[in-house]
């Protein structure tokens, strides 16, 4: 396995606790209490911030997970790549997408076309993370957790060729 320096810790547990319960109070004031949700999390990336944040919802939380990703094809605006698909169908569904980290924005982009295509009533994006230095459209995401430079970060679900999603903070890789 490659050695990769990640002793820099960018963000601590206590400031991912901290942010968790932030963006829940913020979901939570936007939609009824008991009101039906559909809670895409995004693979793998995500897995651990959507377990951590929907403990904290009050709607009827249905979770489901969905593995995409995008590439630039000879469409600058991208292509995105289902790897996993949903089980859930979200046709008149208020749902809201779970994801580790905005970075170009390309894949919530699509991603949130797609949702409306299949004829979700509302999609609303929710990311841990968001390094808006990088973006290529205008993407905003309705619950950012933490605005982040732009580095290349592992930890709390995020990875470097498959490790370090175990860290339990957030750390800089150099
Ligand atoms: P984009 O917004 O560019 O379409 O893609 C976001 C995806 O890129 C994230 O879901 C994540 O998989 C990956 N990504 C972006 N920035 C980082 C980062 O700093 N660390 C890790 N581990 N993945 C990142
Ligand atoms: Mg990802």
């Amino acid at each position: 396995m490659e050695y990769h320096d990640t002793s820099e810790v960018l963000i601590t547990t206590d400031q991912i606790e901290q942010m968790v319960e932030d963006v829940a109070a913020q979901i939570n004031a936007d939609y009824m209490p008991y009101q039906e949700l559909i809670v895409i999390g995004i693979l793998t990336g995500a897995y651990i911030f959507t377990a951590d944040l929907t403990r904290h919802l009050n709607m009827a939380v249905n979770v489901d997970f969905m593995q995409v990703s995008s590439y630039v094809g000879t469409e600058s605006t991208g292509v995105l790549k289902i790897r996993k698909e949903l089980t859930v169908d979200v046709a008149g569904k208020d749902v809201l997408v779970v994801e580790d980290i905005i970075d170009t924005g390309r894949t919530m982009a699509l991603l949130k076309d797609l949702l409306y295509e299949r004829g979700a009533k509302s999609v609303k994006l929710c990311a841990a993370f968001d390094k808006p230095d990088r973006r290529v459209n205008d993407l905003k995401a309705d619950y950012v957790g933490l605005v982040i430079p732009d580095e290349f970060v592992v930890g709390y679900g995020l990875d470097l060729d498959g490790q370090y999603r175990n860290f339990r903070d957030v750390r800089i890789v150099r």
